[in-house]
């Protein structure tokens, strides 16, 4: 069995957003893929950089690990990694050429390296493990002078480079170990949590993959697939996350969670009569927002969840292929707003066919609702998606976003990416604003109420300069767009 040092390139400092928003989490699919790996015997380590300012951590770890093999697996539970952000994959590249330099064998795996195989493999990497990774990997190992007959592969061969046969998902992911949460350091994440937000959180993640077919959203591993882990599975561990590192709240990260009320609502149960609630943030659609899913995610812990609304405008959620209603929205708000769960809306502008009319209703639906926060970004035309095949002949060089905060359209749209950038700007200022004057309503009404998160959000009439001088620029933005669209140019 082989020394396997385990390596990630998603560094929060790389993303000034990310970084801004101070919320790291370990490298969850990481850790299961070490996990696994350990369960059939071999030595394990991982070099994770995600708190770190750079990649020259990897030497040392290379040192301590003396690895037969380096295996460089994205987070793929983090939504993140899904943009291929180029300074993190430069940061892969790195450490494919000084492994290699150590003598190991390179194996990489993530969203990035199965769009662009023939990148790492000129890196040096010997191999891409392309779809669900785990199981892959366990076969590679075992037969590394074979790779022919492993699924799931990609590599040179004589100078051509081969692809093997897919891979099969797994149906049953409870025969997976849990995490290998002891290569974590749990302590230095809870460090920065603590400092940045006064909490600790860590995540755990309970199904792979979602049946829905928004057309812009990339599913390169699982496509419409849907498998979970029992309850008592994911209850085991949450059981160990609590005993062994006592956080203040999780974070589910799956792409929906409990989409299944017959999953949802015994888990919660379970949850509940073993009294291992904690508070949990997750990601969830509006429309399965009914009356007895909401009381099961309560009955759970949750305290936060975030929806993908997207638009407020019915006609671009339907080009989107969303398959969701803005009376699905508004009955999910209410719901959740009855339970006491604090909601977030995903918001995306600069979808094909939204003008500045769809824009103004997106901001109507935010100004009605009043969502407790707001996360915003635009289009983006991931590849392997059917949005990406309707833009791919518009699309310029460039092809990735250097930062989550980017939000260049990628395509020739109606707005340029200076005007989504301030759109961006413009609408959080005035969200923040108007949360503050709501608060601060409250206030005059209930003095006794004030307490810490109502200081924070009074913070925000300090945005409300920010909003109007935005709000000038951007109209004069939209005039001259519109004077363009007149003239034909
Ligand atoms: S519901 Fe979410 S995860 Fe599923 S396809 Fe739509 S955007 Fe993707």
């Amino acid at each position: 069995m082989g020394r396997v040092l385990f390596a990630h390139g998603h560094l929060l400092r790389f993303d000034r957003k990310q970084h801004a928003i101070g919320k790291p989490y370990p490298p969850l699919a990481t850790i299961t893929a070490a996990a696994y790996l350990r369960s059939l015997g071999h030595d394990v380590a991982l070099y994770d950089p995600m708190l770190d300012d750079d990649t020259r951590g990897f030497a040392p770890a290379l040192a301590r690990a003396r690895p037969d093999v380096v295996v460089i697996y994205d987070d793929v539970f983090n939504w993140f990694t899904k943009m291929c952000l180029g300074r993190m994959r430069e940061a892969a590249l790195g450490m494919i050429a000084a492994a290699r330099a150590a003598g190991a064998r390179v194996v990489v795996s993530g969203h990035d390296a199965a769009d662009a195989p023939e990148v790492y493999l000129g890196a040096g990497a010997d191999f891409v493990a392309v779809g669900e990774a785990e199981i892959t990997l366990g076969e590679l190992l075992a037969h590394m002078d074979a790779p022919a007959n492993v699924p799931g592969l990609v590599f040179r061969d004589r100078g051509l480079v081969r692809r093997t046969g897919p891979r099969a998902l797994l149906k049953e992911l409870d025969e997976l170990p849990l995490p290998a949460w002891d290569l974590v350091e749990v302590e230095r994440y809870r460090a920065f949590w603590r400092e940045r937000h006064g909490y600790f959180s860590l995540n755990v993640n309970t199904t792979r993959g979602c049946p829905y077919k928004c057309n812009w959203c990339s599913k390169p591993v699982y496509g419409n697939t849907y498998h979970t882990r029992t309850p008592d599975n994911v209850v085991a561990e949450i059981r160990l996350l609590r005993e062994r590192y006592a956080p203040d709240r999780l974070w589910f990260c799956d792409d929906i969670f409990g989409l299944k009320a017959r999953w949802l609502i015994p888990f919660s149960e379970r949850v509940a009569a073993e009294g291992l609630a904690l508070p949990f943030l997750c990601q969830t659609r509006a429309d399965l927002m009914t009356a007895e899913n909401v009381a099961a995610l309560r009955r759970a812990g949750c305290a936060e969840t975030w929806l993908g609304v997207e638009s407020g405008a019915q006609s671009v959620l339907d080009a989107m292929d969303k398959g969701l209603t803005l009376a699905h929205v508004r009955g999910a708000v209410t719901r959740l707003r009855a339970a006491g769960i604090r909601i977030g809306f995903f918001l995306q502008f600069g979808y094909p066919g939204e003008g500045w009319r769809e824009i103004e209703m997106t901001r109507n639906l935010v100004r009605e609702l009043t969502p407790d926060d707001i996360g915003i970004s635009v289009s983006y035309p991931l590849p392997g998606t059917r949005f990406h095949a309707s833009v791919q002949a518009q699309l310029g060089e460039k092809r990735n976003w250097k930062e989550s905060d980017d939000l260049d359209p990628l395509f020739p749209g109606l707005f340029s990416r200076e005007f989504y950038r301030r759109l961006s700007r413009t609408v959080h200022a005035e969200f923040r604003t108007r949360h503050a004057l709501r608060t601060l309503r409250g206030l005059v009404a209930a003095p006794r109420a004030v307490d810490k998160s109502s200081w924070k959000a009074l913070t925000g009439l300090a945005e409300l300069p920010l909003w109007l001088a935005n709000s000038a620029a951007l109209y004069a933005q939209v005039g001259r767009s519109r004077q363009k669209i007149a003239r034909g140019s």
